[in-house]
């Protein structure tokens, strides 16, 4: 008998039957005899729906009020499921963030978790009854409704679990593992059996949002094992977990992850003088924009250009950041760009192996896709190019790195 938490995403709670369909297999952990705290997501849409009605009264609404909105989207899906249980003879018991006391900073839609307070839980669990929690929301210090960002249940989830000291993780999603990079995307795609919580890290990061980037720290920060596993069929989905001691078989590279959600800017003709790069990053940084890639060229007639991305949301504001310090500069002119991608290939096995980059180039470069910037880390490297290339892109890395489905392991 073990404590296994379990959530279940949006579209696996989609309707009321997958709402029974999700009842179904929480009763048949019961029934195996384990303590069972389900965590739900809203029902498919049902942010995006409340997020568009806010937003047809006020462009930017209010942070704290928009919380106490998107945070009634999980509440349907606790509650239904618990009536869903309750059909099936089984106690059950809904708690949303502030009941249970997920308490968080006070950091409205991007707020982070501080304390679990376990103590109704456990006492519930200790009277059989399974626990229903409303993900992606917690309360800070003075009451007010909070929500972790956007797919902030897998952390509710994660966190849960590392607070109960559960058995196993369970994220129950469309999709019947972490494949090689999104099986939507790549029909070649393969689901994999394992992968390190720091692969999984550097995946979220680059764009796999199949977990919350969040999740994944906190589960390797708290050990916590998760799995990722499909709620519409069986199947052993992938476990997370730390890097094992054999690597020898390790793939040299684990998967592809991609985004679109970037923008480029670039200063151009900046007098070549120590400082630039400071003066130029600086206020965009006093002014909470986080920049991922930076490059710098420096040109013939002494002056250099700051190439640099930014997420898309923030693209007008460091534009207008940028217009002015390239005013007081002397720098020639600020462009914006809002039509890249960046494609990462990520793996452990890239620590021991050379000659890595050059295949991802060569491959690159064999279906004419130009690479505008390039960024690495010890597990990742990732290239920013013209967005229009982006599937290709990620299907030709993807065979040329060896991770096409075959009917061997279809
Ligand atoms: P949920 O609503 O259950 O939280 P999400 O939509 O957040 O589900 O995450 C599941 C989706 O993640 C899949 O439908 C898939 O398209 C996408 N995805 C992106 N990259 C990957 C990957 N490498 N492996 C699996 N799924 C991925
Ligand atoms: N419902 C929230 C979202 O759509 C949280 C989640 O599903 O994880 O982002
Ligand atoms: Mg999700």
């Amino acid at each position: 008998m073990a404590l296994i938490v379990q959530k279940y995403g949006g579209t696996s709670v989609g309707s009321v039957e997958r709402i029974e369909a999700v009842a179904d297999r929480v009763v048949r952990f019961r029934d195996e005899g384990h303590d069972v705290v389900v965590v739900v997501s809203a029902m498919s849409g049902e942010t995006n729906r409340l997020i568009g009605l806010a937003k047809s009264i006020v462009d930017q609404p209010d942070p704290r009020e928009l919380d106490a909105l998107v945070a009634t989207g999980e509440q349907v899906s606790m509650a239904l499921l618990c009536m869903a249980l309750h059909k099936r003879g089984h106690k059950a018991r809904s708690y949303n963030g502030s009941q249970v006391r997920i308490l968080t900073d006070d950091s409205h839609t991007k707020a982070r978790i501080r304390e679990i307070d376990d103590s109704r839980i456990r006492a519930d669990l200790a009277q059989g009854s399974v626990v229903v929690v409303a993900g992606f929301q917690g309360v800070d210090e003075n009451g007010n409704t909070t929500t972790l960002g956007r797919g902030g249940s897998d952390t509710t989830g994660v966190a849960l679990a590392a607070a109960l000291k559960a058995e196993e993780c369970q994220i129950y999603t469309d999709v019947d593992g972490v494949y090689t990079t999104d099986p939507r995307v790549v029909e070649r795609a393969k689901r994999l059996d394992r992968i390190t919580f720091e692969e999984m890290l550097e995946m979220a990061s680059q764009g796999s949002k199949v977990l919350q980037i969040r999740s994944v720290e906190f589960a390797g920060k708290y050990n916590v094992p998760l799995r990722v596993l499909s709620s519409f069929q069986e199947g052993p989905g992938t476990l997370i977990s730390y890097e094992e001691d054999n690597q020898m078989e390790a793939p040299l590279i684990s998967g592809i992850a991609f985004n679109r959600d970037e923008a480029k800017l670039t200063v151009r003709g900046v007098p070549d003088t120590p400082g630039v790069a400071y003066r130029i990053l600086g206020p965009v940084s006093d002014a909470n924009i986080e920049v991922d890639v930076i490059v710098q060229n420096v040109s013939a007639d002494g002056t250099t250009d700051i190439t640099f991305t930014v997420h898309r949301n923030d693209r007008k504001k460091a534009e207008a950041i940028l217009q002015d310090v390239a005013k007081g500069m002397g720098a020639r002119e600020v462009i914006g760009d809002d039509r890249i991608a960046k494609v990462s290939i990520v793996g452990v096995g890239m620590r021991s192996h050379a000659g890595i980059a050059s295949t991802m180039f060569k491959a690159l470069s064999e279906v004419n896709i130009n690479i505008q910037m390039i960024t690495t880390s010890e597990i990742k490297i990732s290239v920013i190019i013209d967005e229009k290339f982006l599937e290709l892109a990620v299907r030709t890395l993807h065979t040329a790195f060896g991770l096409d489905k075959t009917d061997d392991n279809a």
